[in-house]
């Protein structure tokens, strides 16, 4: 009997979207469980690092890894399914660009760790204790995992083969990238296994677009009722969706909410923040600099906004130490 390839699905610093999203693969799921045989799905099954540790090297065909890097058990894992996979796909926005809770870098460790165990006014801590990675309780040593200086994209930390991004990824991208794997038609390692395309190209409001954009004013998705035809730019609502990759499905469009940016930047882009101000820029009508002041000051949180889940592999976070041996 032809043995099945081992595939492993882990999770580091993440929501459990991403697994909720091979979840929702239905039917799908059954057929593809019947290929494989899943060495390791926290989410689904028990399972033990050991017997993980026990493979040989390159023993496991794929490895699906969604959330970030935060503590020192992401890292060790991130570090031993690379050494006992032929492939490592990094799966959802967390791992592919670090994602939502990478904005955290902004904060730093230190001073995230004062306000949620000292300083939050909701937290009665008199001795002002913090997690230790080792602690003695009534003689018996306990101990949690380290965190980390930064959050960190999964290629951060190890070398990645594909990257799959979304918050989470859509299942027609998830069944293609393992239908992909499974009959080896895989593109050149490195790759998105999604398009390659900006959103706006496949978003049904772009042709609603005037050949020119005035924006004048920003407005908040909720100071305005805007037309689900019309592109949100038009209407002066920010929409990452020029500089954000597409093969997202349109979901939040479909529901006249703009572009949030999780499928990170479009091939060829490193800062899909920069790549949006930049686009941005050229579409703001102003010719006074209390106009440019007065447009700038609604633009609320904008690094939030630019960076929502993309901080750590951008420009901004790339300032931060790469950890040493990828
Ligand atoms: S990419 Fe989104 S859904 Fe997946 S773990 Fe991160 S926050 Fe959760
Ligand atoms: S800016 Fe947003 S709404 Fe406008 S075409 Fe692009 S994706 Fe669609």
């Amino acid at each position: 009997m032809t043995k099945k390839p081992k595939v492993a699905i882990y999770w580091l610093g993440a929501c459990g979207g991403c697994d909720e999203a091979i979840v929702d693969l239905n039917e799908l799921l059954l057929d593809v469980a019947s290929a494989i045989e899943i060495v390791l799905w926290p989410l689904a099954m028990d399972g033990k690092y050991d017997s993980i540790k026990r493979l040989p090297d390159g023993a496991i065909a794929l490895s699906i890894i969604h959330g970030n890097v935060r503590n020192s058990e992401h890292e060790e894992m991130a570090r031993l399914l690379r050494a006992k996979s032929q492939i490592v796909l990094g799966f959802g926005s967390c791992a592919c660009f670090g994602g939502a809770t990478g904005l955290a870098n902004f904060c730093g460790r230190d001073s995230i760790m004062q306000w949620v165990y000292r300083d939050s006014p909701t937290v009665e801590n008199p001795k002002g204790e913090t997690p230790k990675p080792v602690s003695t309780v009534d003689g018996n040593t306990l101990t949690l995992p380290e965190i980390l200086d930064h959050v960190y994209a999964l290629n951060q930390v190890i070398p990645v083969d594909y990257y799959l991004p979304g918050c989470p990824p859509p299942p027609d991208l998830i069944s293609h990238a393992i239908t992909a794997v499974l009959e080896g038609k895989l593109p050149p390692r490195g790759a998105a296994l999604a398009p390659q395309k900006a959103l706006c190209e496949s978003c049904p409001r772009n042709e609603t677009k005037p050949p020119r954009i005035d924006i004048k004013e920003i407005k908040r998705p909720h100071e305005v009722e805007v037309d689900s035809h019309v592109c949100f730019l038009v209407e002066g609502v920010i929409c990452m969706g020029p500089a954000t990759r597409g093969g997202c499905g349109e979901t939040c469009l479909r529901i006249n909410t703009p572009c949030r940016g999780c499928f990170g930047p479009v091939e060829g882009v490193e800062d899909a923040g920069a790549k949006f101000l930049s686009a941005f820029a050229s579409l703001v009508r102003a010719t006074t600099d209390e106009q440019v002041q007065s447009i700038m000051e609604k633009f609320y949180d904008p690094v939030g906004y630019l960076y929502r889940f993309t901080q750590p592999s951008s420009t901004l976070g790339k300032r931060n130490k790469v950890r040493e041996t990828v």
